[in-house]
């Protein structure tokens, strides 16, 4: 089995600060995705698992609302091909049970995608455990092609919903992307891929960022303040991860 060194924000234990650390991800196999990360969100499922609300094996790398760049393709994928920017989600209906059939995806009943959580990460040698078919908090993702869906347009992964707060002005130039791209002062070069025999096709469409690329203006818009703090509500329950 290859596998492919990357660095990730790993979770030791609820309640701990995350590390980043080295961490090996294996090849794409049949229907899988693997999907270089640009953009990770942080969710509120996210906080509930890092704080232990939700128990879940450790060590583990959360983040599961994320999009990226499609790097390569296990035999049969057919939805996406490498260069395609994505989105991921963490439902990967089958497509072919009696829920998937009768457009209930949500309640799936192949419970395969949840064996192949277990065998995607590894850390110093030992297996760990995918979290919810995602794991984005790390410069590589491996996840179902059915839990991928093709930004279409001219989407910018730095894109934000309308009437969002708009960034604060920086003195610093933006750069291009990503978070999981930055130059970490001890890092080495984005992990490098070795070719194999079913390496990117030739004729993939080259990774299409729509950033702007123009200098930024400094906005009007006041510097972002966090909202109020609102009274505590009880935490969702696991099985509506979104
Ligand atoms: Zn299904
Ligand atoms: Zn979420």
């Amino acid at each position: 089995m290859s596998l492919i060194t990357m660095r990730a924000a790993i979770l030791d234990e609820p309640g701990k600060p995350m590390t980043i650390r080295d961490v090996q991800i294996r090849e794409p196999r049949h229907g899988e995705v693997l999907i270089r990360t640009a953009s990770v969100g942080i969710c509120g499922t996210d906080l509930h698992f890092a704080r232990g609300l939700f128990p879940y094996p450790m060590p583990t790398i959360l983040g599961h609302e994320a999009a990226g760049t499609v790097e390569r393709t296990g035999p049969g994928v057919t939805a996406v091909q490498p260069g395609d920017r994505v989105l991921v989600c963490d439902q990967m209906p089958c497509g072919q049970c009696g829920p998937c059939l009768t457009g209930k995806m949500v309640y799936c009943s192949d419970t395969s995608a949840r064996q192949r959580q277990h065998d995607r990460l590894y850390l110093d040698g030992a297996p760990i455990r995918q979290y919810i078919g995602v794991s984005a908090l790390a410069e590589l993702m491996l996840v179902d092609q059915s839990g991928v869906i093709p930004m279409t347009g001219g989407i910018s992964f730095n894109a934000r919903p309308p009437g969002s707060p708009a960034p604060a002005p920086s003195s610093r130039p933006t750069p291009k992307n990503t978070a999981a791209r930055r130059p970490h002062p001890s890092a080495r070069p984005a992990p490098s891929i070795p070719p194999t025999a079913t390496s990117p096709n030739p004729s993939a469409k080259p990774p299409a960022d729509a950033a702007p690329t123009s200098p930024s203006k400094p906005s009007a818009t006041p510097p972002w303040r966090p909202p109020p703090s609102r009274p505590s509500r009880r935490p969702a329950r696991p099985s509506s991860l979104a």
